[in-house]
């Protein structure tokens, strides 16, 4: 979880229900219900992320919804069985390739700069 779900900042749940804190989530708690936002009764162990933290968060998940809007609106309409490539109007260094899917037009696309822009539908 990050910053900005509101969850505990030490909610995991990577195949065993043991959170960063190593509480046994499904033993003490039953479930998750203490590890969500705003929880009825919160875990003691509980720790919400600070204001600066949930601040950064939003400002990232700005900057990466700011980069889709510019890269879908570059790739070309959805044509099914097509790929090719684009230079990256967000990024302006890398280039995007991307695919749409022979089958169900789905795109698959990802700009070759890490972390700028990257795609599944
Ligand atoms: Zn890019």
């Amino acid at each position: 979880m990050s910053a900005k779900s509101g969850h505990c900042r030490h909610y995991a749940y990577e195949g065993r229900m043991i959170c960063r804190a190593g509480v046994d989530i499904g033993k003490v708690h039953g479930n998750a219900l203490a590890c969500l936002p705003n929880p009825k009764r919160p875990c003691d162990q509980r720790e919400e992320f600070t204001a600066e933290e949930v601040e950064a968060e939003n400002v990232r998940w700005k900057a990466i919804f700011e980069r889709m809007v510019l890269c879908l609106a570059a790739l070309p309409g959805a044509m099914p069985g097509t790929s090719g490539h684009i230079d990256c109007p967000a990024c302006k260094t890398g280039r995007i390739d991307y695919v749409f899917s022979p089958g169900n037009g789905h795109c698959h696309a990802r700009c070759t700069t890490p972390e700028c822009f990257e795609m599944h539908q």
